[in-house]
């Protein structure tokens, strides 16, 4: 076994580590953390130290860590047929058993899956979907796809220009030409403090009207959207919200994606998100909870409407000119079965409903009342706390002050796990359903200790 130090040297040598300083983390200057075991909503380190997951890795090893019904559904898949691919009509028992247990969850009028490894590919796939639909369509100009500002849609280049963060953008010459931004649906941070959230959903629909004027609707094929906002700061929508949207995409003929890499197979306490708030998507997007992220494993589920102008567009052009060696692989096809299998048996929405719904109030309890926080919020399994420098104005922090950072620290040095979001000081929370209402507790009760060790 390799010694720590040997480990901390060839891990600054040699791995190149997503979403890191790299120069710190060269010169050493930012801790590695080696983990080297877990279980239930707890991960443990090299060092021996223990730590409660509040964000289920990122977010999603929903049905917690350890299970052996996902490892031994994966060796036994592994021993019998690790790999076969699945382009030409080829596929596995496993791939095809978990497409149908897919679309029997998925919302009404969804028709197929296609799996891919990851969200970022999944939502490429889905932007390839859409232009090949409007060309059989006969609309070649119908190509732009609308996001919205801190939304999180993958790190690729398409994907990347989708994703609303400047961080994604900056120095890689994206976003691309064919993607826009609107209006993120962020009640806290609306634009006049007097807006209710009824007034603040029409200004969002209104601003997402004038951008589709300002392009031209002819030019727009598709709107993306997360149920809940994720990484740009984990954000219930407004009142109103996806009905208000949906109108104008109908009216304009533009097709809507539901990015449910997050909310997707129960964080929101629903199956589906597009469920919980009464979203009609022509395409969703699925990873993390497929699989609980027991092997990498994403898919796009493809609705009626697209489906029938896919297959239209093969008998004009032959089969689709798209697909991963990857597709459908039975190994993490096989971790699907058993995690959804697992969800189901051991009632794991139920209790991401009922623990997050716990969490979330004794947050507010813990926090609620503070001159620093601005808000607590959350839906289901999913808990967030903006802090600001004053809670009237809302006006931030200095970003050099890196709140959120300090108290995601003092938070890791007291046992628990929470992410600070990449705009602005929040704390965000997903930890695994499995989650049970004292350790709903100790992470509250801990935020609290954490803030006061940061602001006295
Ligand atoms: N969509 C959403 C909503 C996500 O949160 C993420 C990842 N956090 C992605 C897409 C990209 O997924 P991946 O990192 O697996 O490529």
């Amino acid at each position: 076994m390799l010694t720590n130090d040997q480990l901390d040297q060839w891990d600054r040598e040699n791995f190149f580590h997503p979403s890191t300083h790299l120069a710190q983390h060269a010169r050493g200057e930012s801790p590695n953390r080696i983990i080297t075991g877990a279980s239930g909503s707890h991960i443990e380190d090299r060092d021996g130290t223990r730590l409660l997951d509040g964000f289920a890795g990122l977010y999603c090893v929903n049905v917690g860590y350890g299970r052996p019904e996902i490892a031994e559904a994966i060796a036994a898949q592994a021993k019998e047929l690790a790999y076969y691919h699945s382009y030409a009509g080829h596929g596995t028992e496993a791939s095809i058993t978990l497409a149908k247990m897919v679309l029997d969850r998925a919302p009404d009028g969804m028709s197929k899956v296609y799996f891919g490894l990851g969200g970022s590919d999944a939502n490429e796939t889905n932007v390839k979907l859409i232009w090949y639909y409007n060309n059989i369509l006969g609309r070649p100009e119908k190509k732009k796809i609308i996001s919205r500002w801190r939304g999180y849609h993958g790190s690729g280049l398409m994907t990347g220009s989708l994703t609303g963060l400047e961080l994604f953008h900056k120095k890689f010459d994206l976003p691309l030409a064919q993607v826009v931004h609107t209006e993120a649906p962020y009640y806290y941070r609306r634009p006049d403090a007097a807006m209710s959230e009824a007034q603040f959903t029409a200004h969002c629909v209104a601003e997402l009207e004038a951008l589709i004027e300002r392009e031209g609707p002819d030019t727009i094929a598709a709107f993306i959207g997360e149920p809940v906002l994720g990484t740009g700061g984990i954000v219930p929508p407004p009142e109103g919200y996806w009905a208000a949207i949906q109108d104008v995409l109908n009216k304009h003929d533009i097709l809507l994606v539901a990015d449910e890499v997050v909310t997707g197979f129960g964080r929101t306490g629903s199956m589906f998100g597009s469920q919980h708030y009464g979203i009609k998507p022509d395409l969703i997007t699925i990873a993390k909870g497929l699989t609980s992220a027991y092997a990498p494993l994403s898919g796009s589920i493809v609705g009626d409407k697209m489906w029938k102008v896919l297959e239209q567009g093969t008998d004009e052009n032959g089969p689709i000119g798209h697909g991963w060696t990857y597709s459908a692989h039975p190994i993490g096809a096989a971790a699907g079965i058993a995690n959804l299998e697992l969800l189901d048996k051991l009632n794991l929405i139920d209790n991401a409903a009922k623990v997050g719904a716990h969490l979330n109030t004794k947050m507010a309890e813990a926090l609620g009342d503070h001159v620093h926080v601005g808000e607590v919020r959350g839906e289901g399994m999913l808990c967030a706390v903006e802090f600001v420098k004053d809670r009237d104005s809302r006006t931030f922090f200095d970003a050099d002050q890196k709140i959120g950072y300090q108290i995601a620290g003092e938070l890791l040095k007291r046992g628990v796990i929470g992410r600070a979001m990449p705009q602005g000081d929040i704390l965000g929370f997903a930890p695994p359903f499995c989650l049970t209402e004292a350790e709903a507790e100790e992470i509250a009760g801990k935020m609290a200790e954490s803030v006061k060790a940061v602001f006295g």
